[in-house]
């Protein structure tokens, strides 16, 4: 895809000066005209980058160059950065909120349905579970009483959290109950909150 980008120059509405035009000898005769430029993608404008002017005769027509016709103070303070010039930026802004409200919305469903599934434990449950830096591995409900729920660690573990089905299924050390591990159902809610469980499923 070609990416287009660059910046633009946008002519804002004139400013009458008190200048006389060296040109004609007109008082008052000279209208600063000021440029926007600013940067776009695709034409769509992100934010504006600077402004310059252009002296302008009104009678004559005649052009001057503002290092020799300084536009005074209270011109440039009078011409405003046109509000649309931020658009792109304005969108970015959004985006960047919006992306953060369902990031954060669909983490604190993911932290529910883990509580509800701690809560009401089934044998079977699987638990995936970040043991230490880059290592991770499966825990499977073994049995719960009211209060805690007993697990059998997978055999194996991985070194990143989305190659969780690389974990095979018949690899739990479930053929005895020497390896059960057992966790109060508040421990594992407090693994719950800070990450350490990351999901729970069937
Ligand atoms: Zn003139």
């Amino acid at each position: 895809m070609i990416f287009i980008f660059g910046t633009r120059s946008s002519v804002r509405p004139a400013v009458q000066t008190d200048y006389a035009c060296p040109a004609c000898g007109r008082e008052h005769a000279i209208f600063a005209v000021p440029q926007q430029r600013y940067f776009h993608v695709f034409w769509i404008p992100i934010f504006p980058i600077y402004r310059s002017y252009s002296m302008v005769c009104g009678d004559c027509g005649g052009l001057f160059d503002t290092a020799h016709m300084p536009v005074p103070k209270e011109v440039k303070q009078q011409v405003k950065t046109p509000k649309w010039t931020f658009i792109g930026l304005i969108i970015i802004a959004l985006f960047v909120v919006f992306v953060a409200i369902t990031g954060s919305s669909a983490s604190s469903d993911r932290k529910s349905g883990a509580m509800a599934k701690i809560e009401n434990p089934t044998v079977g449950d699987i638990y995936q579970v970040k043991e230490a830096y880059k290592e991770y591995t499966l825990y499977k409900v073994a049995s719960a009483t009211k209060d805690s729920i007993y697990f059998y660690p997978h055999g194996y573990t991985i070194n990143k959290k989305s190659a969780f089905d690389e974990l095979k299924a018949d690899e739990f050390l479930d053929e005895d109950d020497e390896y059960v591990e057992g966790f109060s159902k508040a421990e594992l809610k407090a693994d719950v909150e800070s990450g350490k469980i990351l999901k729970i499923t069937r």
